[in-house]
């Protein structure tokens, strides 16, 4: 079996008013993520991760943020529409791990349901979705709460 490792990695500003989208999961919180799409920090991670493992390009060169159509674009279905093309080349997604680094709001209480949306949108089961939450420790500015950051790792296989 030939398999492929990808790794994706995504900043965004948080900006007073909620709710928070995080993982394609709308979530009460008074502070949301700032960006020219919806500015999902996870869904964008999962996506460089799964281009970058079948080397198709990353979630820029698909989506130009200087481009209309993707001002405050879904990015569950940015991150369908890559997959497409990631299962096109004949790739299934093994695993994803995923790491959202945030000072709040605690991640435990949303993780299941996260899991199950990303694993919807994908179409893979849940169990194939990890998902840990990490803060800053009040240090640097996932500490101080300006920013959220997520990395993902994901396995394909064909
Ligand atoms: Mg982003």
């Amino acid at each position: 079996m030939v398999m492929r490792i990808g790794l994706g990695h995504d900043t965004h500003r948080l900006t007073a008013g909620g709710p928070l989208l995080l993982g394609g999961v709308k979530i009460e919180f008074d502070f949301h993520l700032d960006g020219h799409s919806d500015a999902d920090v996870l869904l964008h991670a999962i996506t460089d991760s799964l281009l970058g493992a079948a080397n198709l390009g990353d979630i820029g060169q698909l989506f130009p943020d200087t481009a209309e159509e993707n001002k405050g674009r879904d990015s569950a279905e940015m991150l369908s529409l890559a997959f497409e093309k990631v299962k096109q080349a004949g790739w299934s997604v093994a695993n994803l791990d995923c790491v959202v680094l945030a000072e709040r709001p605690k991640l435990s209480p949303h993780r299941e349901v996260i899991c199950a949306r990303i694993a919807e949108i994908l179409g893979i089961a849940s169990e194939q979705v990890g998902l840990k939450g990490k803060t800053g420790e009040k240090s640097g500015e996932i500490g101080q709460g300006k920013i959220m950051q997520a990395m993902v790792v994901c396995l394909l296989e064909r």
